[in-house]
């Protein structure tokens, strides 16, 4: 539960709290990235950038530690969130060399930029890889890697003969690497579709062990779910602020907005559903310190929090009223953002789908 931390993780609940007052919310204006270098700036002397990297606070403290930075900073809806954290080494993290010195370390010290490879259209053969001697030759299609045009290399799945789906790291500077398409989604965040034709990259680029691709990537996402629905939370919590001071001023009549029943009971509704979602989260957290296996309690957690997040915006722009859709109004903004969960890292459906067949097929997954 939230309320049984560590002093330790007390502390660095107080501190996250103070940094996002003191270092994000006097920025809300200045443009993205002026904004985004001064936070991360910031976030280093703070010691918060290097919790996401091996060695820095998460190794000793682990997921509850990055739940409880991630919600803080989160509740008080700041600009540019992603820049707190440091990259981390994502489904690099075990590798050795050569992929150690020329993708991982200039990847964690910021001098190279990663980025993830697994959505592909529907409409094209899936990516695959077929070994020529010392080299991979690759073929296929990624549509919707983020951050992909300002990416060195992507980290993609590719199914490779004979020995199926692995991960494989993919310099976007190499021949045949063409990038296709940069878009924006709602949320603000850019994306692009890349092309891979007959491209060739040495077979020690393949992270791991040939075909053992799909539990890498999923246990990337798995980690990245878990703290998806930690920024949900703590979004939720700046809604619940938000509203209670709402409903407790007073309306045209002098009364206060949420002496009616029907907005206390929409109110109470995302009341109740905010107190299970961080419930979620944090039991899923100390189960993942504790060693436990949590694909099917991270992707339960990611499905209900995100869930909640849209509703609970939703819900309150209805209560707050047409303001509240005004372009810059805070709310809008949130409205924006938080769409894109409910697909990115796993969609809602196909996540209780598989949360489904972890039980009725492979007897994973608690209550
Ligand atoms: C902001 C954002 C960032 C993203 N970043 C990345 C990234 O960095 N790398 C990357 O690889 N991808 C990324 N994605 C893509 C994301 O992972 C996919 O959008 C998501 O997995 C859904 O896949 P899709 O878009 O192909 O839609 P589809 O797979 O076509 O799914 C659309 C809908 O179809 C239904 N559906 C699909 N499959 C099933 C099924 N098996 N069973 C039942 N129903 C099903 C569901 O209702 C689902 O919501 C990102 C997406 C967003 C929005």
């Amino acid at each position: 539960m939230p309320e049984q931390l560590t002093p330790e993780l007390l502390a660095l609940r107080e501190r996250c709290s103070a940094f996002a007052k003191e270092h994000m919310l006097p920025l809300a204006d200045m443009a993205s990235g002026a904004a985004a270098a001064k936070i991360r700036a910031a976030a280093k002397q703070a010691g918060l950038f290097s919790m996401t990297q091996p060695n820095g606070v998460a190794k000793d403290s682990g997921q509850l530690a990055l739940c409880v930075a991630r919600e803080t900073l989160a509740a008080a809806n700041p600009p540019e969130l992603g820049a707190v954290f440091g990259p981390s080494p994502g489904v690099l993290g075990s590798v050795g060399e050569p992929l150690a010195s020329t993708h991982l370390a200039p990847l964690l010290a910021g001098e190279k930029r990663g980025s993830f490879g697994f959505t592909e259209p529907d409409d094209a053969q899936p990516t695959a890889g077929v070994i020529d001697g010392d080299s991979l030759v690759i073929n296929g299609q990624k549509s919707y890697v983020t951050g992909g045009a300002d990416a060195d290399f992507i980290n993609a799945l590719v199914r490779i003969e004979d020995h199926g789906p692995s991960m494989v790291v993919i310099d976007t500077d190499i021949n045949g690497v063409i990038l296709e398409k940069r878009f924006n989604s709602l949320d603000g965040s850019h994306h692009a579709a890349f092309r891979f034709d007959k491209v060739r990259v040495p077979i020690s680029q393949v992270i791991g062990e040939l075909g053992q691709g799909l539990p890498k990537a999923l246990g990337q996402i798995g980690d990245v779910r878990l703290l998806f629905a930690a920024q949900a939370c703590g979004y939720l919590i700046w809604v619940m602020d938000l509203l209670q001071t709402h409903l407790q001023s007073p309306d045209k009549s002098g009364a206060a907005r949420g002496d009616k029943d029907v907005v206390r009971w929409h109110y109470a509704n995302l009341r109740i559903k905010t107190f299970a979602a961080r419930s979620m989260l944090y039991r899923t957290a100390r189960l993942a310190d504790a060693g436990e296996n949590i694909v099917n309690e991270g992707m339960a957690c990611k499905v209900f929090a995100t869930e909640c997040i849209g509703e609970a915006v939703d819900t309150a722009i209805q209560l707050v009223g047409g303001g509240a859709l005004i372009d810059d109004h805070p709310l809008a903004l949130l409205y924006k953002k938080v769409r894109a969960w409910r697909l990115a890292e796993g969609a809602s459906d196909v996540l209780r789908l598989n949360i489904g067949r972890g039980i009725l097929e492979l007897g994973k997954g608690r209550l």
